[in-house]
C-alpha cells in the first residue's frame, strides 16, 4: 500500500509504494521512520510513525 510522504525537493507530497521502517534509537526511546525514494525526482523521503 502506497503512503503518502513529503519530498523536500519537491516540495510536495508524493505517493511512495515501497518504503522500509527503520527503528531510531534516541534518548526518550525508540521513534519508528519510514523511508522510501520519491517516484517523482529520486530523492529519499522520510517520516516519522508509530513504532
Ligand atoms: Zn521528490
Amino acid at each position: 500500500m502506497a503512503e503518502e510522504f513529503y519530498c523536500m525537493k519537491c516540495r510536495k507530497k508524493v505517493n511512495v509504494e515501497n518504503f522500509e521502517k527503520k527503528i531510531l534509537k534516541t534518548k526518550t526511546g525508540e521513534r519508528a521512520q519510514l523511508v522510501g525514494i520519491c517516484p517523482v525526482c529520486g530523492g529519499k523521503v522520510f517520516k516519522f510513525t508509530k513504532a
